[in-house]
């Protein structure tokens, strides 16, 4: 028994995009394929942006509309709407990166109980999202990891902090809209877990609202997981997770180099892809207790969870089990996955242009440091403009 191979249908995977977009498409992807190109176009926006350079057109009419939904919710409604059309759910992400102040983490956690809010008026957007360093400060996540004492005004900052999560998730809890946390560098994530596990513990009562995330780059996933499956049933509460690969390799590999210690990532990709499937393999295992998103673009991953449900017998919709993709990214996957009937949705990340270019950025470049990914994309679109007869 195995599951039909669905994921080269290009008719499908790009249904949405007339033939100017699929030509923007490969025009950005063949660009972002040479690795000189993306460093030498990251350092001049940068530069020009600082420099106050007039080029948010240009960035906008290139990769920020191919990857985001616009600058605010608003923007996004008509994407979201033609994808909801094509049983594509959206999960609008709130971009904006790299901010420091008490007022900026309040404005993020406006912005994330505006987007709950707003979804639970939508079928389309069932879940939301938030970055834990949208909340707080870096240096005050590493500081409670490490357990050194905080001094009374971090105190009282870090109690900001775990207020902010405590107000989104609970507005989740009461609009039934699901939350999930993403996951950033392990050097902070260890408190950012802490909190996350105790809001799983305080409105995951009856189903999984919350959702923490697994970068399975880390070899140490698989424990923490069952670690926390084990608190979960001696305490009462559901677990939910979603499960990546994980962003920030580079800069993990670098930081440990830099300070003398053993790498948290896996020594290859293979060793990723392995954690990766074995974290899966696991959760579906144990679905009564633990809900699943698969962050994925990959399609051997994808279509290993299409596998293991078809064998236990999960249904194709069980609302357990859910798909995610980026805006901008593995169409191919998300579109067919959705028109076979599985729970899929695409994150949309927006904010104002200059603030979401570290997110831009990461997509860039995580385009061109993984072999195969642009390759991939740049094959089925040249597919798809045969097919069309671009
Ligand atoms: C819906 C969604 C949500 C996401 N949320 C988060 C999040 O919260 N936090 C986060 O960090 N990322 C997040 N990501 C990004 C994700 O971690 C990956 O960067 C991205 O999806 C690429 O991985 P992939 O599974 O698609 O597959 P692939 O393209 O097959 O794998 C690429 C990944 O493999 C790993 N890898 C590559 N080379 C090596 C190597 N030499 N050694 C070890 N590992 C290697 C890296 O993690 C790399 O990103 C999210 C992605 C999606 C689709």
């Amino acid at each position: 028994m195995s599951v039909e191979k669905i994921f080269n249908n290009t008719e499908i995977a790009f249904q949405l995009k007339n033939d100017s977009e699929l030509e923007r498409a490969y025009f950005l992807f063949k660009m972002i394929s040479h690795q000189p190109l993306v460093r030498i176009g990251t350092a001049a926006t940068n530069f020009a942006l600082k420099a106050n350079l007039p080029v948010e057109g240009l960035i906008r009419s290139t990769v920020f509309d191919h990857f985001c939904g616009g600058v605010n919710e608003d923007d996004c409604l008509p994407v979201i709407e033609k994808m909801h059309s094509k049983g594509v759910s959206s999960v609008l992400d709130y971009s904006v990166e790299g901010k420091e102040s008490e007022e900026q983490f309040d404005n993020a956690l406006n912005k994330t109980l505006e987007i709950i809010n707003f979804a639970e008026q939508k079928v389309a957007m069932p879940i939301a999202v938030f970055k834990p360093t949208g909340f707080g400060r870096i240096y005050l996540y590493e500081k409670k990891g490490l357990r050194l004492d905080f001094t009374n005004d971090e105190e009282l900052e870090w109690n900001r902090v775990v207020g902010r999560y405590d107000e989104a998730c609970k507005l989740a809890k009461e609009k039934d809209v699901l939350i999930l946390i993403d996951a950033e560098e392990s050097w902070m994530q260890d408190a950012a877990d802490a909190i996350v596990d105790d809001m799983m513990k305080k409105y995951n009562t009856e189903k999984p609202i919350v959702f923490n995330t697994l970068q399975t780059y880390r070899w140490d996933r698989l424990d923490y997981l069952k670690h926390i499956q084990k608190r979960a049933k001696n305490e009462g509460f559901k677990l939910g997770m979603k499960i990546v690969r994980g962003a920030y390799m580079e800069k993990e590999r670098e930081r440990a180099d830099e300070k003398g210690y053993p790498s948290p990532i896996c020594r290859n990709k293979q060793a990723t892809d392995e954690n990766f499937n074995n974290v899966l393999t696991y959760i579906l295992d144990n679905l009564s207790d633990i809900s699943l998103f698969i962050g994925t673009h990959n399609e051997e991953s994808s279509y290993l969870a299409m596998e293991i449900m078809l064998k236990k017998n999960i249904s194709i919709n069980d609302n357990r089990v859910w798909f995610g993709q980026l805006y901008g990214m593995s169409d191919h996957i998300s579109f067919n996955l959705a028109t076979a009937g599985y729970n899929v949705a695409k994150y949309v990340p927006f904010g104002p242009v200059k603030d979401v270019m570290p997110y831009l950025i990461r997509r860039a470049e995580e385009n061109t440091s993984v072999a195969g990914q642009t390759s991939r994309e740049l094959n089925l679109i040249k597919q798809e403009r045969k097919r069309r007869k671009i």
